[in-house]
């Protein structure tokens, strides 16, 4: 595609992220043309709205892209349905609801020549890039993830999240690993410890382990019924100095001092990503926030605690 000719998006699955971000983020940017939009209750205002993406593929002529919201556990299908039409597909993230699904999704981008993005909307919080370039002139010697938010604030009757494949306190936590993956050295798994509600099939807290070269260690401390004040900081200890990424990649503080503290426009950003990954002709898939969830889900010691209602 032409640098000057928008990209026209259809949106699959309307409700809480794309009336919060995309929408928005959509009106700003003069690389796309929201030309219609495919949901089965959700509708977008002033342009067609269609029940599937079956409907939507068969109806919009000349679509070049979609963005597919729905929960993860419902994304693998439409995926491949869209990439088997040659749309280049935006993936919210979790990008699937396995890292199989998605490795799936990138083989068949290539072989359709289309572009697959799987978002990572922390990675592009505005004091992650200035933590990467901190962090890749030092050396790290261990990092701490606390990430604590209430679940009845962010999430409130999202029955899918707590249902198997919809990730529970991961669907917060797998933010924190896509900044981790991005701006500290290699990570493994070695411990995790999740909370099951008695009533859930999803985890509600976890602490977990990490291990990197050279003796780096990781911890991460994960909650979901935390009220009152949030809390999603990254520490790194280093040669050089504490680093403290707070606010979810907002602030970054080197030995307590404030270094960048911008205004966020993480979906303005993840939508100025897919154009030039589409005008590029090649994809941004990264799995490794997925995988660290997956490793997670499949070392872990299984705690009951008390049962959760909305
Ligand atoms: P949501 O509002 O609960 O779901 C989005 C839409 O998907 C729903 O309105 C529904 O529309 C459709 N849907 C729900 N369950 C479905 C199913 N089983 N099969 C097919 N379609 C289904 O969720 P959301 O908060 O927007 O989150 C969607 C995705 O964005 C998640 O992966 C989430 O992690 C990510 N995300 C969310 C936030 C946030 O703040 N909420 C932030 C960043 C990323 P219809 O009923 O009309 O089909």
């Amino acid at each position: 595609m032409t640098g000057s000719t928008p990209i026209r998006l259809g949106i699959v699955g309307v409700g809480k992220i794309v009336r919060d971000q995309h929408i928005p983020a959509l009106a700003r940017n003069r690389d796309f043309e929201l030309v219609a939009a495919a949901s089965r209750h959700g509708r977008i205002d002033g342009i067609p709205n269609f029940s599937s993406i079956d409907e939507l593929l068969a109806n919009v002529a000349n679509l070049d892209a979609v963005s597919l919201c729905m929960p993860p556990q419902a994304r693998y299908e439409p995926a491949q349905k869209a990439l088997a039409a040659g749309k280049h597909v935006f993936l919210e993230k979790p990008p699937g609801a396995t890292v199989s699904e998605v490795d799936d999704l990138k083989e068949l981008a290539h072989t359709m020549g289309v572009s697959l993005f799987a978002s990572w909307h922390s990675r592009y919080a505005p004091a992650v890039e200035a933590a990467r370039r901190f962090l890749t002139a030092t050396k790290v010697r261990s990092a701490a993830i606390v990430w604590k938010e209430d679940v009845r604030r962010w999430h409130p009757n999202q029955a899918w999240i707590w249902e198997p494949g919809g990730f529970g306190v991961f669907d917060p936590f797998i933010n924190a690993l896509s900044i981790v993956t991005h701006i500290l050295p290699p990570l493994h798994v070695t411990k995790a410890v999740l909370d099951f509600p008695a009533n859930r099939d999803a985890p509600v807290a976890a602490r977990i382990e990490f291990a990197g070269a050279g003796g780096l260690s990781a911890t991460a401390d994960i909650d979901w019924l935390q009220t009152g004040p949030q809390t999603w900081d990254i520490t790194a200890d280093t040669d050089t100095g504490r680093m403290v990424l707070s606010g979810g990649g907002a602030q970054l503080s080197i030995d307590g001092q404030l270094i960048q503290d911008d205004q966020e426009r993480e979906y303005p950003a993840l939508y100025e990503r897919f154009a030039e990954i589409v005008r590029a002709g090649v994809s941004d898939a990264d799995v490794a926030p997925l995988q660290h969830v997956a490793d997670a889900f499949m070392l872990a010691r299984r705690n009951v605690v008390e049962a959760f209602y909305d």
